[in-house]
């Protein structure tokens, strides 16, 4: 804002200021708006419309004829400020009637009056109003004279909201009334069906006093915000290293770039120089960008344009005092999250039984929040781009993420719908567990190995609601994720024994951590460093081998979380055989020390490697004789092959586990595991989708370790599957891959009558 409008506002508030702390009647208190913006302004028309029953009524004028006021009525779209209203959008117009919206209303004599400037009255994000000002000269008002204008509107959006006046904005939710259903599509994430009401992750602050007492004050509440938020970027950086954080790197630096430009807050400054709060001022300056924003078509700028936003709202989250995400602050029964991403650490700290979904902005299907989603059961639609700008606080929502679907305001027909649908998708759940002490044998009889994935001391529950055969990974870096500080080896060997003694018989496959990024955990006390791809950075083993402290705390802990029975021991990332021989080593070392105390050991050790890195593929005839079995984790596999970021939401679409490139690499590994005679299988979330895990069948994999919630429908689709008919078939299709290897695969399955969900 400059200088001039600065003053211009300033002027108007410090007489809007009187007006409103006055004890005075609403009405009277709109009558005395009008007169002092139309001085200000030099206006001979100042008029005031809110919306009142989903209509935009006037309520106050200057200018206008007075039998008007209450009786002139617009819908929403309807003339100049039903269209103001409608798109949240400024007009400035020289001449009035020239605009193809232009309505005329005989009864307020406004037929004098060339030029006309109207601003919305904005309040949650929706017009609740909208202020205008006419002259009779034709004449365009200025940009400062618009811009005191919408400073205006803020204010006045705080006296009717204050007063009651507009259409339910009462203090715990907005009003539905002017917003219809409606239907946003998204990227299934993690399957399944919700009902419950929106909540943001990072609850919106509403701003409820827009002038200010003390403008010194408020300039230093709005500096000591900043040096905040810069605090907690810095943060963030540091956390997104160990993958903790919901923000991809890439956002985070676009933040730390804006929490540190200087014209921002210059520009909140001289929102405070006019008379503002520090709340006000904020969300001013945001909204004044969101239009600028809007008149500029760039894919790229709209995507920096919601870093600017979320950082904005962080602003405000701080200065408002309100610091807490939703779960924090406590969730309401039923609730349905809302949020741009999330870390699964953010997403742990939800309380299970009220949340009934997730819906994102951005996500990707093997994203560590999303097999967290999947191991809690959380259904998850993700890359819903506007959800933020369509959904408000406690709106009512159906979640269908089995169609990629979410309804928003849903009506009665909708409703309907979803419930014929959840019922049958009961249905089907229960036949599902009715097949839970069924084995998973091919139509042929062939016995496949179907395990769970686990990571959680409660997804161990899962092996007896399932049936499965035992937890093929063990997601040891888990307890990592989720605690405050470093776990202590006793804190991990009481889960191993824990999970254990649930397993019993079955078999535990436990992966040793596999912290992502560069693995400076926020309670280590080494210095953090920055990667530039954390994925193909020191992670996982390579980390482990290096700062083998923890390693051997682990290896200590399994083993004697282990004593007396069979300890099934995987290493992630292993890129060369030579690491695998240190690690062995290490869990050795770890051994003979047990046994030097005297202490029992496992009756036995069995050693795997998971198969993530492609090189490894390459070397597999001097890995193979050493190891007892192999596990291939597509997830990791498959960004590396394709060179593309698991997490990033631009790719999550893109690559098909079902190409011929995969499959084909895949069918290699295994016969050159049967021929070495080792146990192959695969652990990665590719194997928890039907159609895909045919499609492995069909490779040759008969070990599959996938998420609890797809065990029914794998084992569904097994029982109805001739493998001895799928092989040959799958030899043809890889020496000469069809068009489209995941549409011939349906269509197979379909007409060989396999169950496909
Ligand atoms: C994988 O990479 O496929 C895998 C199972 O490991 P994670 O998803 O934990 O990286
Ligand atoms: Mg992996």
């Amino acid at each position: 804002m400059s200088q001039t409008s600065a003053s211009a506002a300033r002027e108007i508030l410090k007489r809007l200021h009187d007006v409103m702390a006055a004890r005075t009647p609403a009405q009277a208190k709109l009558n005395s708006v009008v007169q002092i913006i139309g001085e200000a302004l030099n206006s001979e028309v100042c008029s005031i419309y809110l919306l009142r029953d989903g209509v935009l009524e006037l309520y106050a004028t200057r200018g206008l004829k007075q039998e008007a006021v209450h009786v002139t009525k617009l819908a929403l779209g309807e003339g100049l400020v039903g269209t103001i209203a409608e798109a949240v959008e400024t007009l400035n117009l020289d001449e009035a009637t020239s605009h193809p919206n232009f309505a005329y209303k005989p009864e307020t004599g406004e037929e004098l009056y060339h030029s006309f400037a109207g601003v919305p009255i904005v309040r949650r994000e929706r017009a609740v109003g909208v202020l205008a000002v006419q002259h009779a000269e034709p004449r365009r008002y200025e940009e400062v004279e618009i811009e005191a204008l919408q400073t205006v509107a803020m204010v006045l959006a705080e006296l009717i909201a204050g007063a009651g006046l507009i259409d339910g904005l009462g203090t715990t939710g907005r009003g539905t009334r002017d917003t219809g259903p409606l239907r946003l599509s998204g990227l299934k994430l993690v399957e399944g069906m919700g009902r419950g009401f929106a909540v943001y992750h990072q609850p919106r602050v509403v701003v409820e006093h827009t002038v200010a007492e003390d403008t010194e004050a408020e300039r230093h509440r709005v500096y000591s915000a900043f040096a905040k938020m810069r605090e907690q970027i810095d943060k963030m950086m540091r956390e997104a290293e160990f993958g903790t954080a919901g923000e991809h790197h890439d956002v985070l630096a676009t933040y730390k770039m804006f929490a540190y430009d200087e014209g921002w807050g210059r520009r909140i400054n001289e929102a405070i120089d006019s008379g503002l709060t520090a709340e006000a001022a904020i969300e001013r300056v945001q909204q004044r960008t969101r239009m600028r924003m809007r008149e500029i078509d760039d894919p790229l700028l709209a995507d920096r344009m919601h870093d600017l936003e979320d950082l904005s709202n962080r602003l405000l989250r701080i200065v408002a005092g309100q610091l807490g995400t939703a779960a924090q602050m406590g969730l309401r029964q039923d609730s349905i999250l809302i949020a741009r991403n999330l870390g699964p650490a953010e997403l742990l700290e939800y309380d299970k039984r009220r949340l009934k979904g997730v819906i994102l902005e951005e996500g990707s299907l093997t994203a560590h929040v999303t097999i967290v989603a999947r191991a809690l059961g959380i259904p998850v639609l993700g890359r819903v781009s506007d959800v933020r700008r369509t959904v408000a606080d406690g709106d009512p929502l159906l979640l269908d993420v089995t169609q990629g679907v979410a309804f928003v305001r849903p009506t009665p027909p909708m409703e309907e719908a979803f419930e014929a649908k959840q019922a049958l998708s009961q249905k089907r759940r229960a036949e599902f567990a009715a097949m839970r002490d069924l084995p998973p044998i091919s139509v042929d009889g062939r016995r496949i190995a179907l395990m769970v994935n686990a990571g959680l001391r409660d997804d161990v529950a899962a092996l007896d609601v399932t049936g499965a055969d035992g937890i093929g990974l063990f997601r040891t870096e888990f307890q990592f994720l989720v605690s405050a500080t470093l776990p202590q080896r006793e804190r991990q060997q009481r889960l191993y024994r824990d999970v254990l003694d649930v397993a019993g018989d079955r078999p535990v496959v436990f992966r040793t951590v596999d912290i992502g990024g560069d693995k400076a955990l926020p309670y280590m006390d080494h210095a953090p460093q920055q990667e530039e791809n954390p994925a193909m950075g020191w992670r996982a083993l390579r980390l482990a081998l290096e700062r083998d402290a923890l390693m051997k705390a682990q290896a200590r802990a399994l083993l004697e979380a282990a004593a007396g029975r069979t300890l099934n021991v995987m290493f992630p990332m292993v890129s060369e055989p030579w690491e695998f021989d240190q690690a062995q080593k290490l869990f050795d070392a770890q051994r003979a020390w047990i046994s030097s105390r005297n202490r029992m050991l496992p009756t036995q050790i069995r050693y795997g490697t998971m198969l993530e890195v492609p090189a490894l593929a390459e070397v597999l005839d001097i890995l193979l004789p050493k190891i007892d079995f192999l596990s291939i984790g597509t997830n990791d596999l498959t960004q590396f092959l394709f060179a593309a970021d698991r997490a990033n939401p631009k790719l999550a679409e893109r690559f098909d586990w079902l190409s011929p490139a995969i499959l084909r690499f895949l069918r290699r590994v295994v016969v050159q595991c049967d021929d070495a005679n080792v146990p192959v299988g695969v652990c990665g979330e590719m194997g928890g989708r039907t159609l895909e895990a045919m499609a492995l069948l069909g490779l040759g994999i008969e070990r599959l370790s996938i998420t609890p919630a797809a065990v029914g429908p794998v084992k569904a689709m097994i029982r109805s599957l001739d493998l001895s008919r799928l092989r040959p078939k799958m030899a043809e299709w890889l020496a000469l891959p069809p068009e489209n290897m995941r549409t011939t695969l349906r269509e197979w399955a379909e007409a060989e009558g396999v169950a496909i969900s």
